[in-house]
């Protein structure tokens, strides 16, 4: 079972900032900046190249829910990311979106 699946089953010990059916969101491991929460489907997706019609809704419900969970961390401005594939740097196959915020970010969007 992959380390996001442990982590929603309660496996893995995480720092939980949001949790419905759908979907939960997370405290990054390693946060790469003062906002660092991780967006996860309940269901196991590896990543953006496997979203379907059929699974789309739980990308929508994520989208859906970030507003409220970047508020609730206390921005209101902040970078979505998903990393699709090993080119991409996607580590843990399991679709998630970084949530990345608290401050001021470049304008460019690759280091
Ligand atoms: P990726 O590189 O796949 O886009 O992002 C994976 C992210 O998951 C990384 O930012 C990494 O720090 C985080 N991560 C990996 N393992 C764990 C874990 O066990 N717990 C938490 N909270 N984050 C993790
Ligand atoms: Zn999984």
């Amino acid at each position: 079972m992959c380390v996001f699946c442990e982590i929603i089953n309660g496996n893995i010990p995480s720092t939980k900032v949001y949790e419905d059916d759908m979907m939960v969101a997370f405290k990054d491991l390693n946060p790469q900046a003062p906002v660092h929460v991780l967006a996860v489907p309940k269901e196991h997706i590896c990543c953006a190249n496997a979203i379907t019609a059929e699974n789309s809704k739980y990308v929508a419900h994520i989208f859906e829910k970030l507003p409220e969970i970047a508020k609730s961390q206390g921005i209101d401005s902040y970078r979505i990311i998903n990393n699709c594939g090993d080119d991409a740097g996607q580590t843990v196959k399991h679709l998630h979106f970084h949530l990345l915020g608290g401050i001021k970010m470049e304008e460019g969007l690759l280091k």
